[in-house]
């Protein structure tokens, strides 16, 4: 399974396309359908009211691994191994899985949240950050939360108007907003007790993460590295919204003076003007949390721009980029930082999920950070000081060739800096591993880790960069969109780690051995995060619509039930009056939701959260909404109007409503717009009449001519489909 060629990855015509739908980008904000009214169904037959009996404690939280009745934070336990002791489903029972209730969203887009359950209610979140409460034993809505986020304001969110859920601290429930508040509620009813906003709203910020609970304090980090912020991850006073603390990924100005020390010694890894694009590091997913070491551990996003040529001349590894970061929970200082990848040239962030647990290194027990990153190298640190114990490539890498284990630097491949030819390196911008979470059973010592190998991407150094105040900075000129030779293969060099035969895996690796133990190949590429679970279980939700169970220890399909619309979401369970419940978010969405097609096939389903139980009722799959009926609308066929068109749609629309001009099912598909909308499409584009619904004013980037291309480009397609 060693590497060998990555020759065969690179020579499909189509691969800009391709490697766009891998990229993980997208700047997209409207919304496809108005947000329906929520409703749950099919009830179970429980008469217990879900009441709030008690708030959530610093020991409930530190305590949380022992039982597996509740689930009070994103990862369940302090150190996020989503595996639970619950064992009444099982390998051998899972096969009579059945409905216990659902809960329709009201969410189109993306669902990411894992669902916290406390006191017998469920808490999650759905697109545009709104947040609701459930009774866990049926379903039934207490309360729903809608933060009413301006749409126009959808295109800062890259990756789609996603929340990956929420944090229970106290009697409070807290949520990140995807316009950067910070929202404390009643954890009883809803009501807002404060909102802070967090970020300089005139920048491109979003948050995306679920804020976690550290010592008393409300964590929670930003997004934005794709369209030029500096990131940064802020302890907040649960009572009040106060700032404790703030850690800096990147330095600013120098001219505006040092935040505090770790930020004046960062600085000496940089070079140039990088505070003008951000200089990114944005944390925007994990953060855990050792009690006993009073550590926080926080992983830190990509460079902005990307290239580091553009971002620092160069020079330097640009601390704390792309990095594990150890804070000490008192002041937010540095206690220690790990380097996935010095000078980030490729969108590698190491903001993937971490996990903090003891395992068996040299026959001796030992406390670890764990993490699967976007570069293709699992790490694993010691959690006291952040010494690396092992780097191992866990999926395909050619940007480097292993991981020095003396200096804990990789070893860059040749091809690795790109500045003078393009590049095809894999990794590629959405990673060997994203945000989708993994986990690990302390009964096989494996970890679950949702994999992807989407092919080569093609990186490619712009010279003709500028910083652009309000989109995109990159420094890169998208795929082989700018003028410059492909590297030659004979100027590709090493490379290493295992070649899968599919896109999307579902990776058992041993930490300790230091290797695939089994893996679980998949038609898709990204597919969802993992629940392990004492019933030698092991649950995953699949880009194709279907919730499926493997045994933990042999990785055999034992369970699979179609859904009915592609799932990115962890599941996660729990026990109420003697009962082990499953649960599942359901949402197709993200960035490849938005470029590419819905792999389930529906059209427009609705996003819903799931829970199965033994015995529980047929599963009967969500449809999707039926196809508009076409009518014919006359177009102007000449060839140089339709490719035209075609080049300006794929240039200023594709990122949001779907490579060849079919919405990847998250918002509107052109080929099926109203005729009037057509009418008014000048009005649309050039002149912001859907801004309220999220469609942003285009007017600086296409003509008249060009609107007029694109439409008759769209609409030859919606004739084809008429044929
Ligand atoms: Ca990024």
């Amino acid at each position: 399974m060693m590497f060998s060629k990555f020759k065969g990855l690179r020579n499909s015509a189509i691969l800009p396309v391709m490697s766009l739908l891998f990229l993980g980008l997208s700047a997209c904000s409207q919304e496809s359908a108005e947000v329906a009214e929520p409703a749950a169904t099919a009830p179970a037959s429980s008469t217990t009211a879900a009441t709030i009996q008690s708030g959530v404690t610093d020991e409930n939280l530190a305590n949380a691994a022992n039982s597996g009745e509740e689930w009070l934070s994103y990862g369940r336990d302090p150190g996020e191994t989503r595996f639970s002791p619950l064992d009444q489903v099982n390998y051998s029972n899972v096969q009579n899985l059945g409905v216990a209730w659902t809960y329709d969203t009201g969410s189109f887009r993306g669902l990411e949240a894992t669902p916290l359950v406390h006191d017998g209610i469920m808490y999650a979140t759905a697109s545009w950050s709104v947040v609701f409460a459930v009774d866990a034993r049926t379903g039934e809505e207490l309360w729903r939360y809608d933060p009413q986020v301006d749409r126009s304001l959808g295109w800062k969110a890259c990756c789609d108007v996603v929340n990956r859920g929420v944090a229970i601290y106290d009697d409070k429930v807290f949520a990140g907003i995807i316009d950067g508040r910070l929202v404390a509620l009643d954890a009883a009813t809803g009501d807002v007790v404060w909102s802070e906003v967090t970020v300089d709203q005139s920048k491109p910020y979003t948050i995306t993460g679920a804020p976690r609970i550290a010592d008393g304090k409300v964590l929670i980090g930003n997004g934005g590295a794709e369209l030029g912020t500096r990131g940064y991850l802020t302890a907040y006073n649960p009572d009040n919204g106060d700032i404790d603390w703030r850690f800096w990924v990147v330095p600013g100005n120098p001219a505006d003076g040092y935040e505090n020390e770790d930020v004046e010694f960062a600085a000496a890894t940089w070079a140039g003007n990088w505070w003008e694009a951000g200089g990114g590091g944005n944390p925007w997913d994990s953060i855990i949390y050792d009690p006993e070491l009073r550590l926080v551990y926080v992983g830190t996003g990509n460079g902005s721009p990307w290239s580091h040529e553009h971002r620092s001349e160069g020079f330097g590894d640009n601390l704390y980029l792309s990095s594990i970061v150890a804070l000490n929970v008192d002041d937010g200082s540095v206690a220690w930082y790990y380097q996935t990848t010095p000078a980030d040239n490729f969108d590698y962030t190491a903001v993937q999920p971490l996990m903090l647990t003891e395992i068996t290194i040299n026959g001796l027990p030992r406390k670890v950070v764990m993490q699967a990153p976007k570069n293709g190298f699992f790490y694993v640190l010691d959690a006291e000081t952040g010494d690396l114990i092992y780097a191992d490539p866990y999926a395909q890498v050619t940007w480097a060739s292993g991981v020095d284990l003396e200096s804990g630097r990789p070893i860059e491949t040749p091809q690795a800096r790109y500045d003078d030819a393009i590049s095809f390196l894999t990794p590629g911008p959405s990673g060997a591993h994203n945000w989708h979470p993994m986990s690990f059973s302390p009964d096989t010592g494996l970890l679950y880790v949702p994999t992807m190998q989407g092919g080569a991407f093609p990186y490619s150094y712009d010279e003709n960069w500028e910083v652009e105040s309000a989109g995109w900075n990159l420094g890169i000129g998208m795929g082989t969109m700018v003028d410059k030779a492909v590297r030659p293969d004979e100027e590709y060099a090493g490379g290493t780690g295992p070649v899968y035969d599919s896109p999307g895996v579902l990776l058992a690796w041993d930490p300790v051995a230091r290797a695939p133990r089994w893996v679980k190949e998949y038609d898709f590429t990204i597919n969802g995060g993992t629940l392990a679970t004492a019933g030698n279980l092991v649950f995953q939700g699949g880009a194709d619509g279907y919730f499926r169970a493997f045994t933990a220890d042999f990785g055999e399909l034992v369970w699979e039930a179609d859904l009915g619309v592609g799932i990115m979401a962890a599941p996660m369970t729990y026990e109420l009056d003697g009962i082990q419940y499953v649960s599942v978010l359901v949402g197709w969405g993200g960035s490849s939701g938005l470029i590419g097609p819905n792999s389930s096939g529906a059209y427009k389903p609705e996003g819903r959260l799931w829970t199965f139980r033994l015995g529980g009722s047929e599963i009967i799959p969500v449809e999707g909404m039926p196809l508009p009926q076409l009518t014919a609308i006359e177009f102007n066929d000449d060839p140089a109007v339709l490719a035209h068109g075609e080049d300006m749609y794929t240039t200023h629309c594709m990122l949001c409503h779907g490579a060849g001009g079919a919405s990847g099912g998250a918002l509107a598909d052109l080929r099926y717009a109203a005729p009037a909308t057509y009418d008014i499409i000048q009005n649309v584009v050039r002149e912001g009449a859907f801004a309220g619904r999220g469609m942003p004013n285009l007017g600086h980037l296409l003509s008249e001519d060009d609107v007029d291309a694109v439409k008759n480009w769209l609409l030859s397609l919606r004739a084809g489909l008429m044929e």
